[in-house]
Parts: structure tokens; C-alpha cells; sequence
């Protein structure tokens, strides 16, 4: 199937960068969200990431009125549908959130719409179980910030079709992203991994191995890593850290056991980047 639409439904961190990544790959792009100050704060965002490239040469002033013209923000749910052919939901991590998604998507878009969601560990066989054809929902796991980071997790839920995972693929690829195929399972490959090194070194920081930089470092500089363990989940927030072990933990077993110390950072409100202070103080 030949995509000229796409519909993202949520224009939050996920959301406007996709809606970003389809609009200046030539997709036609409606974006959604329930809240208008959101999608008033996503287009001015897009603005940004588009000045910016043409700041840096990367994009020509031309291309990127192009892009904004191919982009329109919808506040009603049905225009943002009608006549789509795909969708990608972005919408908060909550599954009855996601279930009343598809649910709109069943009402309002074609029935041939692929339909793509960016979770991070709810169940895609879930959500694809609401809907009357699940063989058209597939994952689609965007990196933050999409604009700069070049994998999509493709997930194949267990009723997804061949055809669904071509379409998904070609989108991508479209939006100049490289992409691995997952079959579902909690954490996909990423995250799954990610939180398993971050837990590991809460538990070093715990048993006094090393301290925080020091860790750091030594990923950083002995393993080649982009960021050491203890800045990234500052970034990521250690909150969504703890959330996700909690998840895994629970479908997985005693191996995602949470560390302790992290629990008690978070119980002590040191959440990361967006609070000034989580493994590192942040000053300003
Ligand atoms: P966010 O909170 O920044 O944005 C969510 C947006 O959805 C908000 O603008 C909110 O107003 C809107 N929204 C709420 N209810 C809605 C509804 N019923 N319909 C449409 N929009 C609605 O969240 P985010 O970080 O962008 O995460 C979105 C999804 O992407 C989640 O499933 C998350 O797990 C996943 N994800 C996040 C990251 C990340 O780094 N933040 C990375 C990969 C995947």
C-alpha cells in the first residue's frame, strides 16, 4: 500500500516529532490532540525543528514551507481520520486511553487504514484485539528526539500481517529512519536491555563499587556508550525508569527486580533533568 496520509494522534514529545518526521518526508500530516494549548505548543515546535535545519543547511527555507503546508493540526478527532490511511497513535501510556483510540480509528478511518501505535510496553496484541481487524495494527517505537535519533522497533503483534509490517516498513524508511522487526514482548529490544544495564548500575552505586561518574566514565569511555547509565536516566526521568523495571519485573520475573536505590531516589522526588536534580543535581 502506497501512503500519502498520515494521522498522529497526540502531538506531545512523541507526537510532534512524528508529525515533524511525516510532514517534511512528504506525507500529507494531520496531527491530533485533546488539548489545543498542546497542539499549539506542537507547531511551534515544528517550526523550530524546521528553522533550525534550514539554520544548519540541512534543509532548504522552500522544503520546509513545504513541510509546514503538508502539516494540519485537528481538534476534532473524525477530520483528523476521515479518508487517512495511516495513523499512529502517541497518545499517553495508558491503556484504556489507547483502547478508546482504537475505537475511534475503527469509527472514523477507512478500514483499510494501517494503524501503528509508538508504546512503550503496553500490549500491541491488546489493542489489537479491540479492533474488529487486528491484522492492521502493528508497533512502531519512535526514539526521543525523533528528529535526531534514527532506529524504529517495528512490533508484530501476534496477528499482524505481512502486509501491515511492508507498510510500516516503507513509512519509515520514507522517513529516513533504519528499523528492526520485534515480535512482541515487554520492552521490545530497547527498552528491555536499556533498563537492565540502568538497573545494574543502581545496584554498583548501591553496593559502593564505584561512584556515579566514575560509572559513568567507564561506560562511556570502556564501552563506547553515547551516555553513561546515570545521565541517561536523568534524561529519561527515573520515574518512567521505575515504572518500566516495575512492568518488566512483573511479566518477566526476578531479574527486572527494581533496585532498591532507585525506588528510594524516587521516593525522595529526585525524578531527573525535568526537576533539577536526579542521580546529578542540575543547577539552572
Ligand atoms: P506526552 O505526555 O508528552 O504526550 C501525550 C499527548 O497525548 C499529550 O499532548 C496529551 O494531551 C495527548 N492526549 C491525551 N489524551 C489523548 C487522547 N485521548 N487522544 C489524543 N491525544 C491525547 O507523552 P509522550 O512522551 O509523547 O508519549 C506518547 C507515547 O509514546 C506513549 O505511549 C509513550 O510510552 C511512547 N514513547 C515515549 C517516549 C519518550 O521518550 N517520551 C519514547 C518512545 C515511546
Amino acid at each position: 500500500m502506497s501512503v500519502r496520509t498520515v494521522t498522529v494522534l497526540g502531538a506531545g514529545t512523541m507526537g510532534h516529532g512524528i508529525a515533524h518526521a511525516a510532514a517534511v518526508s512528504g506525507f500529507q500530516t494531520r496531527l491530533y490532540d485533546v488539548s489545543d494549548a498542546q497542539l499549539a505548543s506542537a507547531d511551534g515546535a515544528i517550526r523550530r525543528i524546521l528553522a533550525k535545519a534550514v539554520d544548519l543547511g540541512k534543509l532548504t527555507a522552500t522544503d520546509a514551507d513545504a513541510a509546514l503546508g503538508r502539516l494540519e493540526t485537528c481538534s476534532d478527532v473524525s477530520r483528523a481520520l476521515d479518508g487517512t490511511e495511516f495513523v499512529i497513535e502517541a497518545a499517553p501510556e495508558r491503556i484504556d486511553l489507547k483502547l478508546k483510540l482504537m475505537a475511534d480509528i475503527e469509527r472514523a478511518a477507512p478500514p483499510a487504514a494501517v494503524i501503528a501505535t509508538n508504546t512503550s510496553a503496553l500490549s500491541i496484541t491488546e489493542m489489537a484485539g479491540a479492533i474488529a481487524t487486528p491484522g492492521r495494527l502493528a508497533g512502531m517505537h519512535f526514539f526521543n528526539p525523533v528528529h535526531k535519533m534514527r532506529l524504529i522497533e517495528i512490533v508484530r503483534a501476534l496477528e499482524t500481517t505481512p502486509a501491515t509490517l511492508e507498510t510500516v516498513e516503507a513509512v519509515a524508511r520514507r522517513m529516513g529512519k533504519e528499523t528492526v522487526l520485534v515480535n512482541e514482548a515487554p520492552g521490545f529490544i530497547t527498552t528491555r536491555v536499556n533498563a537492565s544495564i540502568g538497573n545494574e548500575a543502581f545496584y554498583m552505586l548501591m553496593e559502593g563499587v564505584a561512584s556515579a561518574p566514575d560509572i559513568d566514565k567507564a561506560l562511556k569511555l570502556g564501552l563506547n556508550h553515547p551516555m553513561g547509565p546515570f545521565e541517561l536516566v536523568d534524561l529519561v526521568g527515573l520515574d518512567t525508569r521505575l515504572s518500566i523495571l516495575e512492568y518488566l519485573h512483573r511479566s518477566m520475573g526476578e531479574k527486572y527486580r527494581p533496585c532498591p536505590l532507585l525506588a528510594q531516589y524516587v521516593r525522595a522526588g529526585r525524578l531527573g533533568r525535568k526537576v533539577g536534580r536526579g542521580v546529578y543535581i542540575y543547577d539552572g
